[in-house]
């Protein structure tokens, strides 16, 4: 009999540890294939261009008017999420005050701005998620803090940087357009403002532009539907802090299993009359544990702990094993080896196999303990490498399948292909439905132009769209050839990291460097050298032999851009492992002092 504690298993199973590695390895292979598919990222239809009704803000100020701003600024930063502020926190500490942040939500926040859906809470520890807790004093309640928690802080954040008199809200980006002798980006917005800016920082987020799959007849449902990035509330009563009570009487289907629909599923358990999982892949899903953030211990803490505790939990997640662990919850405890790194030799390999399979067995024999019907168990099952998908950690949402109420429609990896008017159709089954509600992501793979919704126009009248046709050219992320003055934020080149915050403090901090070192050098444009972004992907590809090989293994997700074999997709990748890695590329360029790699324009008109 299998015995399941919390991160390992014990198994009285005759075969081999070796032979049960091989049967999983071919069940993987079996059920990634079943997944591929020849449109990849294709399958998801962009909720602006194509199904506008589902893309509208429930959470604006209606009838919104402002007069349009005329102005000239050092900074016109895109995206008032967390990479929009930190980057604003990072330009006031070095003495800039002159930028705009322009966003077309209605307030600061991001991600946490239109993420409202029910049980929406962050899956990073808190203590090192939310930003900026030393500067603010803010001692956040849970260990993983609710989404209205995190919103509130990042207007807290607003308030305590005095950050809201630089937002234009409400507001999108139409046109910006690299101004040569004027050394400027030109920038028109949805309410006519005309802004020239010095610099122009993307900072559109991962998160920003939610997908719908495109189904056949997904516009032909007569019942409710909505993106959980768009919940409606007027519709099943409750808000993000108190129960739904208008869906006692509703049939509700959810499709989607991902990092969001198992934090929706225990809600929509304990609100609705029925309720329909639509799955195509099952998330692997440890222990939540929860608990209130000691007071006591908070106030105890010297200056400089948040980015202590930040550094030591990604070094945690990332193959290393730090002295102390200092968050020691379920991420560190099932990340704490990376098993996508590249092995020198094959008892490392085997090694690096044998451990990624025993953190999914636990996570397998989880479900057997939880899941009372061994049959839904079994269909709730993820069969791919631990690195594959984002792990998720709930402690409800495995249990919700115990209800009666509660229905696990599993599609055997071929998903949801057919919607009629009313509801979804599978295996010839259609299920008559109230509420249909997609938790079906967002777009964090495409091309960055898509996601940022304008396409910047570079030297010589060039789209970034041209420049990158195939795929993301970067010094680091950040610096493009041809764009003066462009600063990238985002995840194509750079690194990344399982707490979001690290990463995004060290890049956004590394961009108000560049602008200070511009403003105090005199410096009229920057931009990187073909040489240099050249130089930078080769880097990134050796960096990433290991993550390209376990990857390919990999079942498809936006990890792997969904299974998709193109050079935009080996090209916008990222530094695999520690992002310390990362961090340290960022900072010995910096150390340097003369912008290595780059173009660069002084006031006085001379290159070097
Ligand atoms: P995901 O992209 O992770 O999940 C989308 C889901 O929709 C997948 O289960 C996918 O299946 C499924 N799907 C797509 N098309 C169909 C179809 N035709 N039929 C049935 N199912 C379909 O999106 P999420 O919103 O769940 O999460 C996105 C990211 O947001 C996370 O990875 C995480 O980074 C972040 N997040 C963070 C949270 C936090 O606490 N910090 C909380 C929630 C999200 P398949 O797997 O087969 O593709």
């Amino acid at each position: 009999m299998r015995k399941w504690n919390t991160f390992q298993y014990e198994t009285g199973d005759p075969m081999s540890e070796a032979d049960r590695i091989e049967e999983a390895k071919a069940k993987y292979r079996a059920e990634r294939d079943k997944r591929l598919r020849a449109d990849a990222q294709a399958q998801y239809s962009q909720l602006t261009e194509d199904y506008e009704e589902f893309d509208h803000d429930p959470w604006a100020e209606p009838g919104f008017t402002r007069e349009p701003v005329v102005e000239r600024t050092e900074v016109v930063i895109v995206g008032g999420g967390f990479a929009g502020m930190l980057t604003a926190v990072g330009l006031l500490s070095r003495g800039i005050t002159d930028f705009r942040i322009v966003d077309k939500a209605g307030d600061f926040g991001g991600t946490w701005y239109w993420n409202r859906y029910p049980g929406c809470m962050c899956d990073v520890e808190s203590l090192i998620y939310l930003p900026l807790l030393e500067e603010t004093g803010y001692c956040p309640t849970m260990r993983y803090a609710p989404a209205q928690e995190i919103f509130e802080h990042c207007q807290r954040i607003g308030h305590h940087f005095d950050l809201y008199p630089h937002a234009l809200f409400q507001t999108e980006m139409d046109t910006a357009v690299w101004d040569e002798p004027d050394a400027r980006w030109n920038i028109t917005t949805s309410r006519g403002d005309q802004l020239s800016a010095k610099f122009l920082i993307t900072a559109g987020g991962i998160l920003h532009k939610a997908k719908l799959p495109a189904i056949e007849g997904i516009t032909d449902f007569a019942g409710r539907a909505f993106h959980t990035a768009r919940w409606d509330y007027g519709y099943t009563g409750g808000s993000p802090t108190e129960p739904m009570d208008q869906l006692a009487d509703k049939r509700v289907g959810i499709i989607g299993t991902g990092a969001t629909s198992i934090q929706v599923v225990p809600q929509l358990a304990k609100a609705a009359k029925e309720v329909y999982v639509f799955q195509r892949t099952p998330s692997a899903v440890g222990v939540r544990a929860n608990e209130p953030v000691d007071r006591a211990w908070f106030d105890a803490q010297e200056p400089g702990w948040q980015a202590e505790r930040m550094a030591n939990f990604t070094s945690a997640v990332s193959g290393e094993q730090p002295e102390q662990n200092l968050v020691g919850d379920g991420a560190t405890q099932l990340l704490w080896q990376d098993t996508q790194q590249q092995a020198d030799t094959p008892e490392r390999a085997a090694e690096l196999e044998r451990s990624d399979f025993e953190t999914m067995e636990s996570l397998r024999a989880r479900i057997d303990e939880v899941v009372d019907d061994p049959a839904t168990a079994e269909k709730l099952k993820p069969w791919y490498g631990k690195h594959c998908k984002r792990l998720c950690f709930h402690d409800e949402y495995l249990a919700a399948f115990n209800q009666p109420n509660v229905h696990l429609v599993d599609t055997n990896g071929q998903g949801v292909h057919q919607v009629t008017s009313k509801g979804p159709v599978v295996d010839g089954v259609e299920y008559e439905l109230d509420l249909l509600v997609y938790a079906s992501g967002f777009e964090v793979t495409t091309g960055l132009v898509s996601r940022l919704g304008f396409d910047p126009v570079g030297r010589d009248g060039v789209r970034l769209s041209e420049r990158w046709h195939d795929g993301a050219h970067t010094l680091h992320g950040v610096l493009t050839n041809g764009f003066p003055n462009l600063l990238v934020c985002h995840f194509i080149q750079a690194g990344y990291g399982l707490n979001f915050h690290h990463y995004l403090r060290e890049l956004t901090a590394h961009l108000a460097a560049i602008v200070a070192q511009a403003s105090e050098e005199g410096i009229t444009s920057i931009e990187a050298t073909v040489e240099a972004e050249d130089a930078w992907l080769a880097l990134l590809w050796e960096a990433g032999k290991g993550f390209g090989r376990y990857s390919a293994a990999c079942t498809p997700s936006y990890h792997n851009s969904e299974g998709a074999r193109t050079m935009a997709a080996a090209r916008n990748v990222v530094i695999p492992g520690n992002l310390m890695n990362y961090i340290g590329h960022l900072q010995r360029w910096r150390d340097e002092g003369d912008l290595p790699g780059t173009v660069v324009v002084r006031a006085e008109a001379t290159r070097v």
